[in-house]
């Protein structure tokens, strides 16, 4: 979550819904999974629960246009005439998505784009993420060695320390390269056991992954299907040419193979310090027509079209529509940080 992610949600509590008519720009929201009760929210970050999300949906419909990505050239050159256009979107591709969010927003007509991580779609490995907070949290106290991290992992249970290990366990590991961080998650899935992961796993079916056939299922009733890299990990400035080429190349090869034509692409994580020069570059070349960050922003036609920004719709947050027309007050910041990444 972003700072200002966390400003524009305050300044929403004060904001009333009716604004967005009057002050609103065209802007794209996203959300990850939904599902019925959250067991622990230590591990399932991701998950809207069921009623809030409904909610949710339910202030998109009534105050604002929500609209397939189709639309996105046009509401991109006028944006003063599409000022309630929202484009509503889904990371990372977790099965709830077609159990759960699909018929909340079939109900109610809304048009959504799915990102899908297609190395999780291909094998259902989790997201390394959370492989990673599950380390912190269940592996048995001590001091660990893992592959490519120069400073043992501690975890011990005083007081907060998981979480506290959690988070710099995450930090330590988004600066290795991509094939070092996924050494580094093989190495703690070994000191766990296959059978406490297998125990894991079947514990937190919030983070399974949809398959192949549920994707297609998806795209048969309407959701537009995008890439969100072929493994998620951050394509910041560890990784190297080759590894961007891939990660942008691969998942359009996969859902254009599997579904159909793949035109959009969402970074993993997605914020300042996760996407490189080279890497919207290497996106732009591998031929989509636009790519979204998670940086707050409203939709302009002066921005680079593969760093355009989106909000991220928080877990307990029934009050966006206040806080979507204020959006634009983070376009200088995007637009700075475009800048600093031009070619
Ligand atoms: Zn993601």
């Amino acid at each position: 979550m972003s700072l200002s992610g966390n400003l524009f949600r305050e300044l929403g509590k004060h904001i009333p819904a009716g604004l967005a008519r009057f002050a609103g720009r065209p802007a794209a929201v996203y959300f990850h999974g939904v599902q019925a009760r959250t067991d622990d929210a230590r591990l399932q970050t991701n998950h809207h629960e069921t009623d809030v999300f409904r909610a949710i949906a339910h202030s998109l419909k009534t105050h604002f246009d929500v609209l397939p990505l189709d639309a996105l050239d046009d509401v991109m050159k006028h944006p003063e005439r599409h000022s309630r256009a929202l484009f509503l979107m889904s990371d990372d591709g977790y099965a709830n998505t077609l159990t759960v969010a699909a018929d909340i927003l079939e109900e109610l007509s809304l048009p959504w784009t799915l990102f899908v991580s297609t190395h999780h779609i291909d094998t259902r490995e989790r997201n390394p993420v959370f492989l990673a907070r599950l380390f912190a949290f269940f592996a048995a106290a001590g001091a660990y060695r893992l592959p490519n991290l120069k400073e043992p992992v501690v975890v011990s249970d005083n007081g907060g320390f998981r979480e506290v290990a959690a988070n710099r366990l995450v930090a330590s590991l988004k600066k290795l390269n991509g094939p070092e961080a996924r050494q580094a998650v093989v190495g703690m899935l070994k000191i766990l056991g296959p059978e406490h992961v297998a125990e894991l796993i079947m514990r937190f079916r919030s983070e399974d992954f949809l398959t192949w056939d549920q994707v297609r299922a998806l795209a048969t009733r309407g959701v537009t299907i995008g890439a969100h890299a072929h493994w998620h990990w951050p394509l910041n400035e560890a990784q190297s040419e080759s590894y961007l080429r891939q990660q942008a190349e691969l998942p359009r090869v996969r859902i254009e193979a599997e579904v159909g034509p793949c035109r959009a692409f969402a970074y993993p994580f997605g914020n300042v310090g996760d996407v490189s020069r080279t890497a919207w570059q290497t996106v732009r070349d591998a031929g989509y027509d636009c790519a979204f960050t998670t940086l707050s922003g409203s939709l302009d036609p002066r921005m680079n079209r593969f760093l355009l920004p989106r909000y991220g719709l928080g877990l307990k947050e029934t009050r966006s529509a206040s806080l979507i027309p204020l959006l634009r007050a983070g376009n200088s910041r995007l637009l700075d940080w475009q800048k600093s990444l031009a070619a």
